[in-house]
């Protein structure tokens, strides 16, 4: 239908529907939770990031209203200009406080927090040494700084070590970029190796959070906390949008760190102020990450239980397809050898009442089912997901 210069767009999208790559959203219509109104279907879900059931709690929903009623809908500018407010600085307070840094600074998502941090402190004379599993924004980040990006093999530090050996001296700053826990595999980064290499290397190290926030570390400030690695000198960055069940991304580090951002980022700079609606809602859920670990604790309950209970169906790391992929966090997948059998897999465990993705590339290497665990989900939900996946 489409002629001249826009003719690629259907002939890229015709090879999207063949390889099985096509993508299209799915319409939810209630309140979030632990289960899903699906286009019609009620679903148990094994979808979500909102880890610890926050998203949809009345106390954030009236901190998210009483901020509006005060401030309106919108910030009305960036926040060096007419859009900061009192609530700004008492999240970046209140993240700090968790993270136990310095200091903090909090962006319009997590996406942006790590482009905006990545650019501004590395340039073309710069290194960036990046887990080849990272998200995607570390990776973007890394292309916008312009500095030269060497990916190393998944959380292989020897790897990493050969690299740093090899390219360092030729550089005047170096950054290294992991996920603390890897988005699409449940894996963890170990966060001490990783900070021992970046200091024999005179190397700066980045840790994204986003999955571990609210979640690991005995007060739920994330992987860094779960390791003892907290107080130590790096940079932190994160998401206000899964477990804190709002809208945004922060990042945490020294007070040197946050001042040259506020000077520097441009995502942080050129962009309007978090809406005071998400920035109330992330600083409630903060105060509950803090004085209700129970939520933490049994999230952690249910990981082990399903852990448990899916390695006596499917061994460990063994068997061809599906496989139960090592995990240590509340992301459990089941790979599978193509993009075809996860979407069937996908669609035959919808039918059953269950939603959990099939993710296929490009976002990952190879396909799978993905599990994300809440702590809102009942034992009779985890187990009504056991016997369907007994069943396929
Ligand atoms: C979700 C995610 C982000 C992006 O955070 P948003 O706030 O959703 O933009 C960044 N990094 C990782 C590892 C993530 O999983």
């Amino acid at each position: 239908m489409t002629k001249g210069p826009y003719k690629w767009l259907n002939k890229s999208l015709e090879t999207l529907h063949k390889a099985n790559w096509y993508r299209s959203e799915k319409t939810v219509s209630n309140l979030p939770g632990s289960t899903l109104e699906l286009e019609g279907k009620t679903v148990i879900n094994f979808a979500s990031n909102d880890y610890l059931g926050l998203a949809g709690d009345e106390r954030l929903i009236q901190s998210a209203i009483a901020a509006v009623e005060q401030y309106g809908t919108g910030s009305t500018g960036s926040r060096l200009l007419s859009g900061h407010r009192d609530l700004h600085s008492q999240l970046e307070q209140a993240i700090a406080r968790l993270k136990q840094t310095e200091d903090a600074l909090v962006f319009s998502s997590g996406y942006l927090a790590n482009i905006g941090t990545i650019a501004a402190i590395v340039g073309s004379k710069d290194l960036i040494l990046g887990d080849i599993y990272n998200h995607s924004s570390l990776k973007n980040g890394a292309k916008l700084s312009g500095a030269t990006v060497i990916e190393y093999l998944h959380c292989d530090f020897k790897d990493l070590a050969a690299k740093l050996e090899e390219n360092r001296h030729q550089y005047r700053r170096c950054l290294i970029t992991t996920d603390s826990v890897f988005s699409m595999d449940g894996d963890i980064c170990q966060v001490p190796d990783l900070l021992s290499l970046g200091k024999k290397y005179d190397c700066m190290v980045l840790f994204d959070e986003a999955h571990a926030t609210g979640v690991m570390g005995k007060t739920g400030a994330g992987c860094v906390e779960h390791f003892g690695c907290s107080g130590e000198e790096m940079i932190q960055v994160g998401t206000l949008s899964k477990a804190l069940g709002s809208l945004g991304g922060y990042v945490a580090g020294s007070a040197t760190l946050i001042d040259f951002l506020r000077n520097r980022s441009p995502s942080w700079i050129y962009t309007t102020a978090l809406s005071p609606a998400d920035t109330a809602a992330a600083l409630r859920a903060i105060a509950i990450v803090e004085t209700e670990p129970q939520r933490r604790a049994k999230l952690g309950e249910n990981v082990t239980y399903f852990k448990q209970e899916l390695s006596k169906i499917i061994p460990l790391s063994k068997g061809k397809n599906p496989v139960n992929l090592p995990s240590e966090s509340p992301i459990i997948c089941l790979g599978l050898e193509s993009a075809k059998t996860a979407l069937i897999a996908s669609e035959k465990l919808k039918e059953a009442g269950i939603f959990a993705p099939a993710i296929r590339p490009p976002t990952v290497p190879t396909s799978r089912i993905r599990f994300s665990l809440m702590a809102t989900h009942t034992t009779q939900q985890i187990e009504e997901l056991l016997t369907v996946i007994r069943q396929i």
